[in-house]
């Protein structure tokens, strides 16, 4: 084990056992039995404390803050050449919610945010309702960090170069659920050639997370007619597994 790797090791075991400590004063202080605290997982604290030395090629050790540099001094792909800025993803953290679209467009490129073009709007009507927000308790993020150009389909190169990226991202994000938008997205996050219209509907699991597919907003605002209806179905499900109120209903 390295140096860096023990000294992470041996602050999580002080963070537990400050805990302990914590159980300890409160029984001093209150006189009363206490339950001990649980074991915790305290890797999110000891990566900002003492993260791993950045390694470019290596984004699964990296913190939040060592994972948006790599992706903004990324040149893994093509993408690089003809992007205006990074499209990292932003929202809280942790997150409840994480929506995973295709790729950056016009606006995203312009600002470097996520989600603030027309679709993103749209996007947000779809949450709003729910109690749902990037402010609150949604990160939105894409699997390709950069614009392609003319907003063509991302090619299957540049999808497996900001994989990595994308990984390393829903590890830290730590959402209870992932809520995949549009095909690319689906298709590259749960390794498939089917397609939304045969994927919505029911769970999958990604390292454990439980996700749901449904339509990107883009194709939404083209196809209203069709798709807007498969959409509510969908969200009904993301409400009903994060407890959420729907409109119109008490609980
Ligand atoms: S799309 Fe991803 S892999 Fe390609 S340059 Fe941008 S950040 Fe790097």
């Amino acid at each position: 084990m390295s140096n860096i790797e023990e000294k992470r090791e041996a602050l999580a075991q002080d963070l537990q056992q400050f805990l302990y400590y914590c159980d300890q004063a409160e029984e001093m202080i209150t006189g009363k039995e206490v339950t001990p605290s649980p074991v915790m997982d305290f890797s999110s604290l000891v990566d900002e404390i003492l993260p791993l030395p950045l390694d470019k090629d290596a984004p699964e050790g990296a913190s939040m803050k060592q994972l948006v540099r790599m992706v903004q001094e990324c040149t893994r792909c093509p993408l690089c050449e003809t992007r205006t800025h990074t499209v990292f993803g932003e929202g809280a953290l942790p997150s409840r919610l994480l929506v995973i679209g295709e790729s950056p467009g016009a606006d995203e490129d312009a600002t470097g945010r996520a989600f603030v073009g027309k679709a993103g709007q749209y996007l947000d009507t779809w949450l709003t309702p729910l109690g749902l927000s990037r402010e609150t308790n949604v990160y939105l993020s894409n699997i390709i960090k950069c614009r392609p150009p003319e907003n063509r389909t991302p090619h299957v190169n540049e999808i497996s170069s900001c994989l990595p990226f994308v990984r390393r991202q829903i590890r830290l994000v730590k959402p209870e659920l992932i809520l995949l938008i549009g095909g690319v997205a689906s298709k590259a996050l749960l390794d498939t050639d089917k397609g939304v219209g045969e994927l919505r509907g029911r769970f999958y699991r990604y390292e454990g997370v439980p996700v749901l597919v449904t339509y990107h907003p883009a194709g939404v605002l083209r196809n209203m007619e069709e798709l807007k209806r498969p959409v509510w179905e969908d969200l009904k499900k993301v409400a009903a597994f994060l407890n959420l109120t729907l409109p119109g209903r008490s609980r």
